[in-house]
């Protein structure tokens, strides 16, 4: 897969193995990242995000998009935007759960 593959960028030490069982792997790239939010782009997105939904990695895309700050692109099925909200989300349940742990 091409350097747009979602997980392909920014990966560093982390375990991205989950990429090979990733569903957008034989999807052209550009489709997981669409120009813009309007328009023909809101088509690439809801055909991106169906590929997402019955994708087996989903979690594991989430979540890395999540650890690594993803702020394009379609990740486990969300938009920059949901992305946004969900990542405060998940941050404060981290934060959370260590300051229960300490
Ligand atoms: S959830 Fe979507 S973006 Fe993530 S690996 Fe699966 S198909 Fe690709």
């Amino acid at each position: 897969m091409t350097i747009k593959q979602p997980g392909a960028r920014a990966s560093g030490r982390r375990d991205v193995t989950w990429r090979d069982d990733a569903a957008c792997r034989v999807m052209p790239p550009d489709l997981f990242f669409p120009a813009g939010t309007s328009g023909a782009a809101l088509e690439n997105i809801d055909a991106a995000k169906a590929v997402c939904n019955a994708c087996p990695v989903r979690s594991a895309c989430l979540r890395f998009a999540f650890e690594t700050k993803q702020e394009d692109g379609i990740w486990g099925g969300t938009t920059e935007v949901e992305r946004r909200r969900l990542r405060r989300a998940w941050l404060a349940d981290r934060r959370r759960l260590a300051k229960m742990s300490a």
